[in-house]
């Protein structure tokens, strides 16, 4: 969600940050923009894409060694060139970009206009930097310093660089909430919202914390807190290759990422399953273990595709360890005051390890006592730089707006601890322990297997690349798969799709369907396998079009169903991690064949770092 590229030394920074901003394109945006000391402080925006701002300055002189840019997901204002980033202060000195909600900002925006202060956007970024300004006269102050009141003022969330034309060595970037990563280079600095615009400048990282102000001044970085004092940022050296955010010959990222999948669980699996030996110990966890096998309740907070991978979790924590879990909406479980005792663990699951609300739900658990655990993708965010331990899902950059491979990597943790968990409280048979580890290490190959069917799932795509709606059912483990199956279609293809429990369909789907009706039906041999025949049998006799996706040497289910696509054999418990994938590439060939952007699929954002 909103991308932020700033750089300042001694580069051209025009071309820099425009192919920084398009590295962030995965992120989101409707509008793209950028500000450069080139003779004055110029603000170049546009409504659109990248490329859209790159034809409409092509004609432009841009030559400058600092700059500032910004891809917009507008919250506040339709949008359009107006609303587009970096907004000017009053005196035009200043020209802000920011990424987040000024909560405030109406009557911040009131006061100003009464004061004079004329507005050219509907955003709230732009009162943001109207105020830096206002008090920067007012108080006769610097503009560091007067970033740092504005801070004491504004409620919200923010990641913010400000460039001042009579300082034309100098940017002062501030967070609260949002992303902000500094690379550090040799007199040279570059802020972003992730490390993939700056990776291939600079390994050297600083993620900045919430009320930390950075001013880079004549080559010089200082970071101090909103308390004015001074800070030693850690730097860091992120281990990311460019190759890994580049699309490497395939079409779109999704279908990449999508293929990458055995590789990637292989990573997630890698020192810390041997099967031969019996050994498995996920590192971050190590002395959580113990803790997490007396928890009486684990409360799973996640939004989106991960709370699909947090609803498997559930399955697998309650069977396998017998705990009880309750898996939330991370924007619901914020609001609702909810129960938390001590003693409780709260396991918080993310890709990116930004999102909002899930960052605020975390707060709100630690706030009451109880013990949190993160399931990340992104290194040194966020989530886990809040949480007390947690695993890191080692996916690699996701570039695809429709996650993939960080679902199944966060499956694979979560399976990994449930199970070293249920081995620690002793509720797992020694057999079954074996048996599991056994056959993760066979998952990679698995999904190697599974997609090989890639061309058969492109034929049934071109059957159903018309249909208007979509049902996606299945019991038990596979009942989260079917809701991720249908959200994958809805994200990229833009059909109406659903997912409910197969036995959920005789209290209200059943009515949907008609011959017209397609009904995805995840139907592998398992402990429901019986009654997820009957639903199918349910639905074909109301003439639905039934695509299954069963259990290798099924020879019941391929005499009822219309299409079929097979996955290997394997416990019950390790099944989504596999069924899932002809889920995810169905709904990747049909938004292809329906002309979809796949990889940044309309009013979409990659993570969402606004409530
Ligand atoms: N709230 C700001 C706006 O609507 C920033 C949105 C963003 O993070 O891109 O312009």
């Amino acid at each position: 969600m909103c991308g932020i590229v700033a750089y300042v030394g001694h580069r051209d920074a025009a071309p820099l940050i425009l192919k920084g901003l398009k590295r962030l394109e995965y992120r989101g945006y409707d509008s793209a923009g950028i500000a450069l000391l080139n003779g004055a402080l110029n603000v170049y925006k546009k409504k659109g894409k990248v490329k859209d701002l790159e034809e409409a300055i092509a004609h432009e002189t841009l030559q400058s060694t600092i700059g500032i840019g910004h891809t917009r997901w507008a919250t506040h204002g339709e949008p359009n060139d107006r609303n587009a980033h970096p907004h000017y202060s009053a005196s035009k000195n200043l020209a802000i970009i920011h990424n987040g909600i000024i909560e405030n900002y109406s009557s911040i925006k009131k006061n100003l206009i009464k004061k004079g202060h004329e507005f050219h956007s509907d955003t709230d970024s732009e009162v943001f930097v109207h105020f830096i300004e206002d008090i920067q006269i007012n108080a006769g102050c610097t503009l560091e310093e007067a970033v740092r009141l504005a801070m004491k003022e504004v409620v919200g969330a923010y990641a913010i660089v400000v460039m001042d034309a009579t300082n034309p060595t100098q940017l002062i970037a501030a967070r609260k909430g949002s992303p902000l990563v500094i690379g550090v280079g040799e007199k040279e600095f570059f802020f972003a919202s992730d490390a993939t615009p700056i990776i291939e400048y600079t390994h050297e990282m600083i993620y900045l914390n919430d009320y930390e102000i950075a001013v880079v001044r004549d080559g010089e970085l200082t970071v101090k807190n909103i308390d004015n004092a001074l800070q030693s940022p850690y730097i860091q050296t992120v281990e990311l290759e460019l190759e890994a955010i580049e699309k490497g010959g395939y079409e779109h990222f999704m279908l990449k990422e999508i293929f990458e999948q055995p590789r990637s669980v292989a990573d997630c699996l890698r020192g810390r399953v041997n099967a031969d030996n019996g050994h498995l110990v996920l590192g971050g966890l190590r002395e959580y273990t113990d803790k997490l096998a007396k928890a009486k309740r684990i409360v799973i907070v996640a939004c989106g595709t991960s709370w699909h991978a947090g609803l498997v979790a559930e399955y697998l924590f309650e069977e396998l360890a017998r705990i009880n879990v309750e898996v939330e909406y991370a924007s619901e479980f914020r609001y609702r005051n909810p129960i938390i005792k001590e003693g409780d663990f709260v396991i918080a699951i993310s890709q990116s390890g930004e999102t909002a609300d899930t960052l605020a739900a975390i707060e709100l658990a630690k706030s009451k006592g109880a013990t949190i655990i993160g399931v990340c993708n992104v290194v040194g965010s966020s989530i886990p730089r809040a949480t007390h331990a947690g695993a890191y899902t080692h996916a690699g950059p996701e570039i695809g707006v429709a996650s993939t491979k960080a679902f199944t990597a966060q499956v694979i943790v979560l399976t990994q601890m449930a199970i070293a968990v249920a081995r620690k409280k002793g509720s797992l048979h020694e057999d079954t322990f074996r048996r599991l580890l056994f056959e993760l290490e066979r998952i990679p190959h698995k999904i190697e297997t599974v997609l090989q069917s890639d061309g058969k799932i492109k034929e049934i795509a071109e059957k159903f690349k018309d249909a208007r709606n979509f049902i996606y059912l299945g019991r038990g483990y596979n009942f989260p798969v079917a809701l991720e199956g249908a959200l994958k279609l809805k994200e990229i293809s833009y059909i109406h799709a659903e997912g409910y429990p197969a036995a959920e369909m005789k209290h209200g789907p059943i009515a949907l369907i008609d011959a017209e009706m397609p009904v995805v039906f995840i139907a592998t041999k398992d402990s429901s396998y019986d009654k997820v025949v009957s639903n199918i049998q349910e639905v074909k006799a109301r003439k639905g079009q039934v695509i299954a996706i069963v259990t290798e040497g099924d020879k019941l289910i391929p005499t009822m169903a219309d299409y079929v696509v097979e996955i290997p054999a394997m416990h019950e418990a390790l099944i989504p991690l596999v069924s899932v994938i002809p889920l995810q590439l169905l709904s990747y060939h049909i938004a292809v064949m329906r002309g979809c952007n796949v990889d940044q699929p309309r009013n979409l954002a990659k993570s969402v770092t606004v409530e």
